[in-house]
């Protein structure tokens, strides 16, 4: 088997690299360890960034169905990646681009086009060494000027897609020093039918890591509480770890105390510690602890907010739902977020939009659902309760405006209805010859002019934002000034593309083209979010004040 590498590197770059991995089965919350790990290597002074793989054959992740990978996240430069860049995006407080996210379309089609260009003439083009090398370039430019890049991989050890990273990864850490490079496998504890933790699935997985050459040097349990002792000797003695290099990742309420619960079983102290880094760590009364206070702070009280979409699934909406935890931590109140199914929009459903205390449209693709949405809408509009649109929420808003307003009969975009009369949502003029669907929308951090005097300029106390975007379709220009006349302000333009949109006779009425969720980080949440929540809480008190 040919074992030549040709990526060129510096050891002395001195970066160091914690691969995370998973074991029995998907969904248990890889990335929050890591990301929650990140988050207090950060505290402790260091410049920490992060590389989700994912081993499909997409080249990303725009082309998926949410109920497939949940939400498609977008990062500032337009990529369109896993929602796991999301979660390192927020715990990290960083801003990553597309090249975090390696999936096997890329890799492949990378290498394909280099083998079409003439690039490895005369060589046979395989897996090993072309597609690994380019797997761990990919890393390594990633990892570039920062302390600490965790890669975690997507999938489970053992799934043939996850090979070729794994087979990478093996090659990494023979290539690096071994005090730069960390294995972390992360694994679920099951209980038996009498209460015992099963150690047997972790053994197996790991034996399965160990089968292909790579020693977890960590192994954080999944469990619904914390590791018994006994549990732990069990699996270091047979995973041949170190007893405390075992870790409980037990069940929390929220996935935001997952640092807290990391930091007091001392799992950045290990790795730190493991990697070298503990004496250059800040002391730990000098770390930041921002997250711990921000976490742990006492709420006023809660309220409800109804999210009208069409897929009923968490995941599928992630970022929308942080950004109102975010918004909620600001506002000093837990959010309790309802699920309202604007495509069925049985009674059931009806009575929580009309129980919520403020309602989200978010974002989303085709005609399915739309009259649910136009219906949240006009209840919002109608009975003053706070709106919030996010980008399909903002053209709904359009819509419903124009029929019921206006009385523009069956307006609709074009997205929905290619024959309607009144097309006041309507193709991207870019749009027009663009045929292929990947990557082509109009894409990441735009600038918005934002209308001192509006509601928006309060919001973001600026006269600009900017905000990423996802949309082929945006408000007709001919149609804007019979929009205004009758009543909407577009506070917010970028050029002749309308942006924000707010109504004056109401007490929160704000839809965005772009999607704020994508930039709001606990600690620094996003103002239209913000705004929503206190116009809720402002109706809360005068209601009671009445
Ligand atoms: N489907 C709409 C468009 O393409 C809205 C997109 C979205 O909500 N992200 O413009």
């Amino acid at each position: 088997m040919p074992t030549e590498s040709v990526t060129e590197y510096d050891p002395s770059l001195g970066r160091k690299f914690v691969f995370v991995t998973g074991g029995v089965m998907s969904g248990l919350g890889k990335g929050i360890t890591a990301a929650s790990t990140g988050r207090l290597l950060a505290n402790a002074g260091f410049d920490v960034t992060a590389v989700k793989i994912d081993p499909y054959l997409n080249v990303d992740a725009g082309t998926m169905n949410p109920y497939q990978h949940g939400e498609v996240y977008v990062l500032k430069d337009g990529g369109e990646v896993d929602l796991d860049l999301g979660n390192y995006e927020r715990f990290l407080d960083i801003d990553m681009t597309f090249d975090h996210n390696v999936t096997t379309g890329k890799t492949y089609k990378h290498v394909i086009e280099k083998e079409r260009a003439g690039d490895y003439l005369g060589k046979t083009v395989q897996i090993i060494p072309h597609i690994t090398d380019d797997i761990k370039r990919r890393i390594r430019e990633a990892a570039e000027g920062h302390d600490v890049c965790l890669v975690e991989v997507g999938g489970t050890v053992g799934d043939i897609e996850g090979m070729p990273y794994l087979e990478a990864l093996r090659q990494f850490a023979h290539e690096e020093d071994d005090d730069d490079i960390l294995f972390t496998h992360v694994t679920l504890v099951p209980y038996s039918k009498n209460g015992e933790q099963k150690t047997k699935p972790t053994q197996h997985s790991v034996k399965e890591l160990r089968s292909i050459g790579l020693q977890p040097d960590i192994l954080v349990g999944r469990c619904g509480d914390p590791l018994e002792q006994q549990t732990k000797e069990k699996i270091a003695l047979f995973c041949d770890v170190p007893t405390d290099a075992v870790f409980s990742n037990p069940d929390v309420d929220d996935i935001y105390q997952v640092p807290l619960v990391v930091e007091d079983a001392g799992l950045d102290q290990y790795v730190m510690e493991q990697l070298g880094l503990a004496e250059e760590a800040l002391p730990r009364d000098e770390r930041e602890n921002g997250w711990r206070n921000l976490v742990t702070q006492e709420t006023t009280g809660s309220v409800d907010i109804a999210l009208a979409g069409k897929y009923d699934l968490e995941d599928a909406y992630l970022s929308v739902h942080e950004a109102l935890k975010h918004a909620g931590l600001e506002a000093g109140v837990d959010v309790n977020a309802l699920w309202v199914d604007a495509d069925e929009m049985t009674a059931e459903h009806r009575d929580r939009l009309e129980q919520a205390d403020g309602l989200v449209v978010p974002g989303g693709f085709g005609a399915r659902g739309t009259d649910g949405k136009i219906e949240t809408v006009r209840y919002a509009r109608e009975e003053g309760v706070p709106f919030l649109g996010l980008c399909l929420g903002f053209q709904v808003a359009v819509i419903e405006f124009a029929r019921t307003v206006c009385g523009l009969e069956h307006a609709d975009s074009t997205e929905f209805e290619e024959e309607t009369p009144h097309p006041v949502i309507a193709i991207l003029p870019e749009q027009y010859e663009v045929e292929d669907m990947g990557g082509t929308m109009r894409l990441g951090a735009h600038e918005t002019d934002i209308e001192p005097g509006t509601l928006a300029h309060e919001l973001y106390d600026s006269d600009a934002c900017t905000e990423r975007h996802r949309h082929r379709y945006e408000v007709n220009p001919e149609y804007i000034e019979q929009l205004e006349d009758a009543g909407i302000t577009f506070s917010g333009r970028a050029d002749n593309r309308m942006e924000i949109l707010e109504l004056d006779d109401h007490p929160y009425f704000v839809g965005t083209q772009f999607h704020p969720e994508f930039r709001s980080r606990p600690g620094c949440a996003s103002p239209p979010f913000v705004g929503l929540l206190e116009a809720v809480v402002d109706r809360a008190e005068r209601e009671v004040s009445v």
